[in-house]
C-alpha cells in the first residue's frame, strides 16, 4: 500500500459498509414488521374482536410470517434446518429400520405381558415459538411416528394459537376421557401405572356388567376390548415455562363445567439412562451441557429469554419414556434418542455458520 493511500484511509477510513447496513437493514425490517403488526391488531381491535380470539387471530398471523421466512430462507419443510442440514434422509433411515415395531401387527413382549397391544395417540401442543424451530425435538416424531392408520402409534400436531387448532385439540380429548390423559407434572398426576390401573380396573366392571362411572362430557366411551384400547396422550411441548402457560390457558379456555382429562406424570426420569443412551450412540455423543446450549440458542434466536430447566428432556424423549411406560417396545425410546442425537448434530453444525436475521 503506498503511503498517500495509508494516510488517505487514516483520515478516511473504508466505510463500514457491510456490518452497519446490515444492522440497519435488520432494524428497518424489524420496525416496518412492528408497525404491520400493529396496525394489523388495530384492525382487529376495530372490528370488535377481542380475548382468545384476538389472541389466535394475532398468532396465526406470526405463524404465517414464521412460514414465509423458512420459506425465504429455502429451510426444509419437513426437518426445519436449511438445505445443507436436512437431516430427514437420516432420520428415514431410522423410520426404516423401526418399521416393523411401528406396524399394529408387531407387539412388544412388555405389552403382551400387559395383556393388551398399546395403541397410543400423542395430541401434541406446540408452542407457537417451536413452530419451524430447528432445535424444537416434537417435529422428529412425526418423522418417526407418521400419521397412519396401520401404526399403533400414531401422533397429531396442534398449534397453541393457531386458530381452531386449541378447540380441535379439546374436541380430540373429549372423544374418550376416560382414556385420556395429559401429560404433566403436578402434585396431584398420576403415574402411568396408576393410570394404567384405572383403566384396568374399568374393564374388569365393565366386563362383568358393572359400570359405576357417570359420564356428563357425552363422551363415547371405548368399547371394552382389551387389545384395543386408543390411550390419548395430550403433550405439551415449548419450553417448561410455555409449556405451563399453555396448561393453564388450556384450562381457563375450556369450559370450567367441563373437566379435562386425568394429568399424568412419567416417573422420575433416570438421567444416566438417557446419559447412556446418548453415550452409546458413540459417534453422535455430546455433553448434557452442549445440548443445553443448543436447546437454549433456538430459544434464543426467538428472542425469548426463558430459562430452561437445567437437564429437562426433551419433549420428544419424554414421549419416548411415556411410550415405554405405557409397555411399547424400548426400542421406540431408542430411535427416539438417537433422532433427537442427530437434530442436536445438525444444530450444532448449523450453529457454527453465520446465522440469517429474523425480520
Ligand atoms: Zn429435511
Amino acid at each position: 500500500m503506498a503511503a498517500g493511500d495509508a494516510v488517505s484511509s487514516t483520515l478516511n477510513p473504508p466505510p463500514q459498509s457491510h456490518p452497519y447496513s446490515h444492522h440497519a437493514g435488520q432494524a428497518e425490517r424489524q420496525g416496518q414488521r412492528l408497525r404491520t403488526v400493529r396496525s394489523h391488531k388495530q384492525n382487529l381491535l376495530a372490528q370488535g374482536m377481542h380475548g382468545w380470539e384476538l389472541m389466535e387471530a394475532m398468532t396465526t398471523m406470526s405463524l404465517e410470517h414464521r412460514e414465509s421466512m423458512s420459506r425465504a430462507r429455502h429451510r426444509c419443510q419437513s426437518c426445519w434446518f436449511d438445505d445443507m442440514n436436512c437431516i430427514c434422509h437420516r432420520i428415514q433411515e431410522l423410520h426404516a429400520r423401526n418399521r416393523h415395531i411401528l406396524s399394529s401387527s408387531s407387539s412388544s413382549t412388555s405389552s403382551s405381558q400387559l395383556n393388551y397391544v398399546v395403541h397410543v395417540k400423542l395430541l401434541l401442543l406446540m408452542h407457537p415459538k417451536e413452530y419451524l424451530c430447528a432445535g424444537n425435538s416434537a417435529k422428529l416424531l412425526r418423522m418417526l411416528l407418521p400419521e397412519q392408520e396401520h401404526s399403533n402409534v400414531t401422533v397429531q400436531y396442534y398449534i397453541f394459537g393457531k386458530v381452531d387448532d386449541v378447540d380441535k385439540l379439546a374436541q380430540e380429548m373429549m372423544i374418550d376421557k376416560s382414556n385420556t390423559m395429559i401429560l404433566w407434572p403436578d402434585k396431584d398426576a398420576l403415574t402411568v401405572s396408576q393410570f394404567l390401573e384405572r383403566q384396568q380396573h374399568r374393564r374388569q366392571q365393565q366386563s362383568t356388567g358393572i359400570c359405576f362411572e357417570r359420564d356428563n362430557s357425552h363422551s363415547t366411551i371405548n368399547i371394552c376390548n382389551p387389545t384395543t384400547t386408543l390411550i390419548r396422550a395430550v403433550v405439551l411441548n415449548g419450553t417448561y415455562t410455555q409449556a405451563r402457560n399453555m396448561h393453564t390457558s388450556l384450562r381457563k379456555h375450556l369450559n370450567p363445567s367441563t373437566p379435562l382429562p386425568v394429568l399424568v406424570q412419567l416417573r422420575p426420569m433416570n438421567r444416566s439412562v438417557f446419559h447412556r443412551a446418548h453415550k452409546n450412540y458413540g459417534h453422535a455423543h455430546q455433553s448434557q451441557q452442549q445440548l443445553q446450549q443448543q436447546r437454549q440458542q433456538c430459544t434464543a434466536d426467538d428472542d425469548e429469554k426463558h430459562v430452561v430447566v437445567a437437564h429437562r428432556v426433551s419433549t420428544a424423549e419424554a414421549c419416548g419414556q411415556l411410550l415405554l411406560e405405557l409397555g411399547a417396545s424400548s426400542h421406540i425410546l431408542h430411535s427416539i434418542i438417537e433422532g433427537v442425537i442427530i437434530n442436536n448434530e445438525a444444530l450444532g453444525r448449523q450453529d457454527t455458520l453465520p446465522k440469517a436475521q429474523d425480520g
